[in-house]
Parts: C-alpha cells; structure tokens; sequence
C-alpha cells in the first residue's frame, strides 16, 4: 500500500476531534489494508515500530532530522533552524521545505508502507561509527520518493513525535468496527488486554475476528496489568469486598511482571516496558525460587543490611542504569514480594478466584529474605484490619491492598476486587493524586522562564478533566527539570478529549504524570474534574514516571474521595 494512503488518514484524523469519527477513519484505514502491511499499519498509527516490551527507537535528533531536510530539499539548513524554531513542529518544517524543493527526481521508487516499515526498522537497529550518517541518508532516501505530506509524518515519526492523540484504546475500537462490529469491541479489548501488541492484533482481527474469543495468556507476552479502586475505611473496603477480605501489605517498590520461560527470565514493567537488563539480580533469584513456565507479579524492593524493606525511590536509582552496574548491584541487594500468579501448569489462572491463586502461588515455593509472599491478613474483622494496616506502616509500606476473595485476574481494568487502603485519605489533608499535566502557566520573578504553574488533569473513560493549577511544592532542580521534560510535549491544541475551562498559557501532550498533595476536594466553578472538582491547595512531590496516563488518578477517584 502507498505510503500516501496512511498518511492521508493521519491528515484527517488530525482534523476531527470525535472519537467515533477517528475511530470509523482508523477503520477505513485497516480495511484498506492488505494483510501482510496490516501490522505495520496499526505500529504507525500510534508512531512506534512495535509494542512496548520490544521496542525500538528510531533515535534520530530534530537536530539530524533538519540536516537530512536541507540535504532532500536543497534548502539551506539555517533556514531550516529559523523556521523550526518558530514552529516548533519538524513535520510542518518538512513538509514545507519539500512542498517548495527545487527539482523533482527523474526517477522515483513508489513509497509504500512496507519500505517505510522495512526502513525505520533498519534505522532502529543502527549504532557505532557512522549510524548517524547511514540514518541520515536513509531517511533523505524516503523523504526524496514521498509528498510533502509524507514528510510532515515521517519526520515526525523518525523523532518520535508522531502524536495524534489517541491511544491504543481506539485503535482497538477501529479494528473492531473495521472486522467485526462496534458492540464487539469488548472482546477485541479483553484480547489486547491479554496480548498488548496492537500489530499482532491487528493481523489476527483480519484473518479471523471471531477467533479473537481464544486469545489467552502466553509466556513471554506480558499481559496488562490490573488496577485498584481506593477507599478509606475498613468498613467500607470490607462492604464492597462481601465482609470478608484478604489484605496485604502495599509496598512501595516497582511492580514486576516476571515471565519464568525455560531460556531465561523476562521482567516487564507496569507500562510492559523490558526491565530484564536493568535487574539481572531479580531475574537471578526468582529463577531459583521458583519453577520455569509460570507467571508472577510482584512488587520489587530494595532491602538492606538488616532486612528492611527501602522505598521506592532507591530502587529508582537503577532503573536505566547501563554503567557501573555491578557497583550498584553491591550497593542495593533487591528482594521481591510477589502477590500473584497469572499463568501456570500449562494454563492462564485470571480466571481462577484470588484466594485459589494465592494458595497455588505460596505452593509454588520456598520464602527466603529475597522472594517471600507479600505478608497478608484474611479478615472479617475492621479492627484487625485497621490494627494490620498499623503495622504495615510501621514496616515502611505505604498502606495496604484488600483484595476479593473470589475476584479473577482482570487484565487491563480498574476494578473494586483490588482496594487501596491507605491512612492518609481519612484525614482531609493528605491525598496524594497521581494527575497528568496538560497545560503551564509561564512564570514570573524567580520562576521567569520556567513553567510558574501546570494545569493537572485527571483521567475519564474517554479523555481527561482539569483538577487543579499546581503552583508550589517545586523546588529549584524540580523547576528546572519538569521544564526539560515539558517543553518537548507543547501542542499548539488542547488534547484531544480534554473538558476544561481554564485556558493555560500553553498546552502539553498528556505523557507526563506527577503525584501531588492536596489539602481537600471541594466543588469548583473552574474545574472540569468529575462535573466540578478540583484539589485545593495542591502541593506537588515528585514526577510517577513509571506511570502513565492511563494509570493516573481518574475523575470518579477524586469524586469518591470528595463523598467521604
Ligand atoms: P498505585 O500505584 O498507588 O495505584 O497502587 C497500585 C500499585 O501498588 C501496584 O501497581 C503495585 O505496584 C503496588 N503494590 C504494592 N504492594 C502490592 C500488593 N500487595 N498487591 C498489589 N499491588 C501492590
């Protein structure tokens, strides 16, 4: 298929804002395609070269993406500078420096969707001497036989910055309209939530949707983790978890997906990111705690000298961590408390009730110092439990998880079978959210030429709602940082499905997520959270880069947390 083609329909998904319209134009699209493209076709859509647990980054600068621009379009590279820097958009940039080239080619090679794919890959897989220059000419080679229209999404696809706006969610929607039907999007869901790689989907709807029905768990894969509600009381998590519970301790480590395949260990993060290179001791001693062919999650810790339990912020200290790793290994030993069990003996267990899949997970092996069962309490009891999540703090966890005795697995999904139980949401002045920056506020006097104030949003089924202004808590570095990390994501729109009233002096894609403090909820005329909410008095403490938004804080959260 003709490059032009895809890049036509990111043009008109560019210009719609309904989900149902981009949804329909993304099925289009999929049906368009032939089957051999169709898995190439759905990475691009969301400008990646594969899912998350194997990705690959094209890795070209903006800065080696204007270089390539001068030497495809003849136009001078200083020229080139002036205009990024006014527009901010290297696709605008590309396509209007190709729109004005010089000469045309004599001879060009057709554009087709499986060169650009074939190609991208091979740029991903370039290092050592020279990859810079073989990138480079690489991608002038594409720019040379595309429209300008190419060049505005290829450009933007090889930095990175594809960005139309949705997520895999509505791709999802479009492969079900696309092979089977808009009321059988449930089904196309609990598969992706099963086997998160929206190619491998995309390829399996077209040949045979409705064997859709049979995606299950396989290792190696890793499948979408679940998501917890939160309540603040023991009687109010026991009455929506039928009277009885069990309650585990919640720490504060960094949630493992841990694949024990015959050929090694896979690690994969809550965002299916590969965390195997960075933790090769973790792998190590889960190998020999526990049989090859199963699937476990847990939550991974630092421990010290005396067996203490260290915060997540000491773990976070290694991740991407490349040099001086067998220093650090020394320096931080990390232990493991695994609280589940998704595949074994052959076999998916989300199905199985919790208490089933606790015991077959204790059954699994022997508790050393490094890998140990979460510690977990089953209660009738809202004294026990209180007295319990006492004692969980006086370890050093954060709070505690009550789970459904009889809750399945639910991969992908937010639901009440899972429980956050933590103390500081009893008292009115210490809920932290976990909310998405959308917008920022320039600002002034000692914050001049930072971002002074950020608009926060919290997250709905389809998009996001404004909660707060953030505007302190910020300390100099954070200030500093948070602009390095935001200046990248301005937009010159709203995101898509935002609901907000306050206008920010500029707008940021939704990708980052930042934990904050508030004082209370009150009902707000300015605030779009929940139909008119907002954080007051919000107090900002650190970034969640293990989250994303999706995972944020949603609106019907700080709702509830209002009603108490
Ligand atoms: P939060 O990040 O605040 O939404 O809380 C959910 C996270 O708590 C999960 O993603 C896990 O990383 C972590 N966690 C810690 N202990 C447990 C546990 N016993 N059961 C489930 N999740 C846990």
């Amino acid at each position: 298929m003709d490059y032009g083609r895809l890049t036509a329909a990111y043009a008109a998904m560019e210009q719609t804002r309904s989900r149902l319209e981009i949804a329909s134009l993304l099925a289009e699209l999929f049906h368009d395609t032939p089957p051999e493209e169709l898995a190439a076709v759905a990475h691009l859509c969301l400008g990646q070269l594969g899912p998350a647990y194997d990705s690959r980054e094209i890795g070209l600068s903006d800065k080696s993406v204007l270089r390539t621009l001068a030497l495809a379009s003849g136009a001078a590279l200083a020229e080139l500078q002036v205009t990024y820097a006014e527009a901010g958009d290297i696709g605008l940039v590309a396509e209007e420096a190709l729109a004005t080239k010089a000469q045309q080619p004599l001879f060009e090679a057709p554009l087709t969707v499986s060169r650009v794919w074939k190609r991208l890959h091979t740029l991903s897989r370039e290092t050592g001497t020279g990859s810079q220059e073989r990138k480079f000419r690489a991608l002038a080679e594409l720019l040379h036989d595309g429209t300008p229209q190419d060049a505005r999404y290829l450009c933007r696809t090889a930095v990175g910055k594809l960005r139309l706006g949705f997520s895999q969610m509505l791709l999802v929607d479009g492969l079900a309209e696309a092979f089977g039907s808009r009321e059988e999007r449930g089904m196309v869901e609990a598969a992706y939530n099963r086997h998160p790689d929206i190619g491998w989907l995309a390829q399996r709807a077209a040949a045979d949707f409705g064997s859709l029905d049979a995606v299950r768990v396989e290792p190696g894969i890793p499948l979408r983790p679940m998501l917890g509600e939160r309540l603040s009381s023991a009687e109010a998590v026991l009455e929506k978890q039928g009277g009885e519970a069990c309650f585990e301790w919640k720490y504060d480590g960094l949630r493992v997906q841990a694949h024990l395949l015959p050929g090694g260990t896979r690690l994969f993060s809550r965002s299916l990111e590969d965390l195997t290179p960075q933790f090769p001791d973790v792998a190590e001693a889960l190998e020999q705690a526990l049989p090859a062919g199963v699937i476990v999650e847990g939550e991974a810790l630092a421990i010290d000298e005396a067996g203490n339990l260290l915060p997540f912020q000491v773990i976070a200290r290694r991740r991407g961590r490349k040099h001086g790793l067998a220093e650090k290994l020394k320096e931080i030993p990390v232990g493991v408390r695994l609280f589940d069990v998704l595949y074994a003996d052959g076999q998916e267990t989300l199905d199985t009730p919790f208490v089933t899949r606790r015991e077959q997970l204790e059954a699994l092996f022997t508790p050393s110092d490094r890998v140990a069962c979460t510690t977990l309490l089953r209660t009738a009891d809202e004294g026990e439990a209180e007295q319990f999540l006492l004692d969980a703090l006086e370890s050093g966890c954060e709070g505690l998880m009550a789970k459904a005795l009889d809750g399945g697995y639910r991969a992908g999904a937010r639901g009440w079978q899972w429980i956050k139980y933590k103390p500081d949401y009893r008292s009115d002045l210490a809920d932290t959210i976990d909310a998405v920056v959308v917008g920022g506020f320039h600002g002034r006097g000692r914050r001049g030429g930072f971002w002074g104030a950020l608009l926060m949003a919290t997250r709905t089924p389809t998009g996001f709602e404004t909660v707060c202004k953030l505007g302190s808590g910020f300390s100099d570095e954070d200030l500093a940082a948070l602009k390095a990390r935001l200046d990248p994501l301005r937009r010159s729109e709203p995101p898509l499905g935002l609901e907000w009233n306050l206008e920010p002096d500029a707008w940021f894609e939704p990708e980052l997520v930042l934990e904050l403090l508030g004082a209370e909820i009150s009902r707000s005329p300015i605030h779009t959270c929940g139909g008119g909410y907002a954080v007051r008095f919000p107090r900002y403490k650190r970034q969640r880069d293990d989250k994303t938004p999706e995972t944020a804080t949603g609106s019907d959260e700080v709702v509830a947390m209002f009603k108490q």
